[in-house]
C-alpha cells in the first residue's frame, strides 16, 4: 500500500477556528433571535472593498487577454518584471533600502511563501517559533518533519518556542542556545506588537553570529504610524545576509481573495550543505519557484502593480485609516472599561487582557453569549496567549462602533 506522510499525523487538529466556529453555530442555533445581530470581529479577514486602481487595472488586462495581439499565456515563473520592480523601488528603494528587482519572488501569498520556503532548507535545522504565533509557521514544521509529536498543551517536541508576553513588550528574548530558523512577524499577528530597530537590531546581530536565517513576516507593515518603527527587516545593517522578507497585498490593497504577495531573498543569504560549504540561497528559491510554481495572473499582477500608483497609493492609504481609526476606538473602550490593552497603534490587531479569574475561552463565550461580538481566544494562538483575547479592526465603522457599545454594556 502507499506510505503516507507521517507527520502530517502529528498535527494537532485545526482547533482554533473550527472551535470558533462550532461555538457560534451552537449559539446561533440556540439563539436564533440574537444570531442576526452577532458581529466578528474574529478572523483576520479584511472587509473593505477593493481600490478602485486595482479594480481598473484588473479590467484593462482582462480586455488585453481577449485580444489576439495582446494575448499573454505563461508569464516569468518569478513574476513579471513591471510587477518587480514596481515592488523594489515603491517598498524599498524609495525609502533607501537596497534591494534588486531580481530578488523579489512574486506569489500568490505569504502564507503559501512562509510554509513553502522550508522546501530550501534542510532537516535537522533548530526551529525558533514566537509564542503565541500564526499557526502556520508551526504546522508547516510539523509537516517538513522538523519536529516531533504535540504533547498535551498543543507544544511540538523540537520547537523552541519563545513567549511574548507584556513584560517583554511581545517581542522574544534572543535565545541562548542555538536556533537556525527565527520566525518574526512585525507588527504581530496576534498581538499588534511591534519591533523597535534596537530589538531588530539585536535578532540581526544574533543570526550573524550564528549563521542563522530569520524568516521575516512584514505582512501588516503597511498599518506602521510610529516612524521610528522599521518597515522591513532590510532597514536593519547586516540584514540582507541573514534575512528573508515575506510581504502580501493581502491586508494593505485588501487582497485576501484576489491573492498576490511577495517574498525577498537577497542573493547574499547563505546556508551551508551537509558538507559545511556555503551556498547562496537566492538560486535555491528561484530553481523552487521555476519547478513547483507558474506565478500569478496577470490581471492580478497589474492590480498589485496599480497600488504603486499615485491613485492607488492614496486609496490603500484610506483603507489603513480606516482600520487604524477602528483599532483606536477598540483600544480606548477597552481602557475606559479597565481592561489592559496592548497593540492596535501599528496594527490592526487589539490585543486585550481578559479581566481578572476568567480565561480566554470563558471570555470569548463570554463576548459571544452576552455581547453577541466573536472575538479571538488568545489560547489559540499558543501557551502564551492564554489570558488575552485578540480583537480585529477588520470591519466597518458601524459595527466597530456597536461592537464599542456592547463591550461597554457587558464589561
Ligand atoms: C494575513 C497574514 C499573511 C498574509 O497571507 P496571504 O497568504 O498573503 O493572504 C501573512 N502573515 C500573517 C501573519 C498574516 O496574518
Amino acid at each position: 500500500m502507499a506510505k503516507l506522510n507521517n507527520n502530517y499525523l502529528k498535527l494537532k487538529a485545526g482547533y482554533l477556528f473550527p472551535e470558533i466556529g462550532r461555538r457560534v453555530k451552537s449559539f446561533s442555533d440556540n439563539n436564533p433571535e440574537n444570531a442576526e445581530n452577532l458581529i466578528k470581529c474574529g478572523i483576520g479577514d479584511v472587509t473593505e472593498p477593493l481600490p478602485l486602481a486595482a479594480r481598473n487595472a484588473m479590467k484593462s488586462a482582462v480586455d488585453e487577454l481577449g485580444n489576439h495581439d495582446t494575448f499573454r499565456g505563461y508569464g516569468p515563473e518569478q513574476g513579471y518584471d513591471f510587477l518587480r520592480t514596481a515592488i523594489a523601488n515603491g517598498d524599498y528603494r524609495d525609502n533607501g533600502i537596497l534591494v534588486k528587482d531580481d530578488e523579489i519572488f512574486v506569489s500568490d501569498g505569504s502564507k503559501c511563501d512562509t510554509g513553502n520556503i522550508l522546501d530550501i532548507f534542510g532537516n535537522g535545522n533548530k526551529i525558533a517559533i514566537t509564542d503565541p504565533v500564526y499557526p502556520v509557521y508551526v504546522d508547516t514544521n510539523v509537516m517538513a518533519g522538523n519536529t516531533g509529536e504535540a504533547n498535551e498543551s498543543g507544544a511540538y517536541e523540537g520547537i523552541h518556542y519563545m513567549p511574548c508576553n507584556a513584560e517583554n513588550g511581545f517581542v522574544p528574548e534572543i535565545p541562548q542556545d542555538r536556533v537556525d530558523l527565527i520566525y518574526l512577524c512585525y507588527p504581530n499577528n496576534p498581538t499588534g506588537a511591534t519591533a523597535t530597530r534596537e530589538q531588530l537590531e539585536k535578532w540581526v546581530s544574533y543570526a550573524r553570529e550564528h549563521g542563522a536565517v530569520i524568516l521575516y513576516d512584514a505582512a501588516y507593515q503597511a498599518f506602521i504610524q510610529d516612524q521610528s518603527v522599521p518597515r522591513s527587516i532590510y532597514e536593519i545593517d547586516g540584514a540582507r545576509e541573514c534575512a528573508i522578507e515575506f510581504r502580501s497585498f493581502s491586508k494593505n490593497g485588501g487582497f485576501t481573495g484576489v491573492r498576490c504577495a511577495f517574498t525577498v531573498v537577497p542573493k547574499e543569504l547563505m546556508a551551508e550543505d551537509e558538507n559545511g560549504e556555503k551556498h547562496s540561497l537566492h538560486p535555491l528559491w528561484s530553481r523552487r519557484q521555476s519547478t513547483k510554481f507558474n506565478s500569478v495572473s496577470y490581471p492580478v499582477q497589474k492590480a498589485a502593480e496599480a497600488l504603486y500608483s499615485d491613485d492607488g497609493k492614496n486609496q490603500v492609504k484610506s483603507l489603513i485609516t480606516h482600520y487604524m481609526e477602528n483599532a483606536q476606538k477598540l483600544r480606548s473602550t477597552c481602557s475606559e472599561i479597565g481592561l489592559s490593552v496592548y497593540g492596535g497603534q501599528n496594527a490592526p490587531y487589539v490585543w486585550v487582557a481578559c479581566p481578572d479569574s476568567i480565561d480566554s475561552w470563558g471570555m470569548f463565550d463570554k463576548m459571544l453569549n452576552e455581547a453577541n461580538v466573536v472575538i479571538t481566544p488568545g489560547a489559540g494562538f499558543g501557551k502564551a496567549g492564554e489570558g488575552f483575547f485578540r480583537i480585529s479592526a477588520f470591519n466597518s465603522k458601524s459595527n466597530v462602533d456597536t461592537v464599542c457599545e456592547r463591550l461597554k454594556a457587558t464589561l
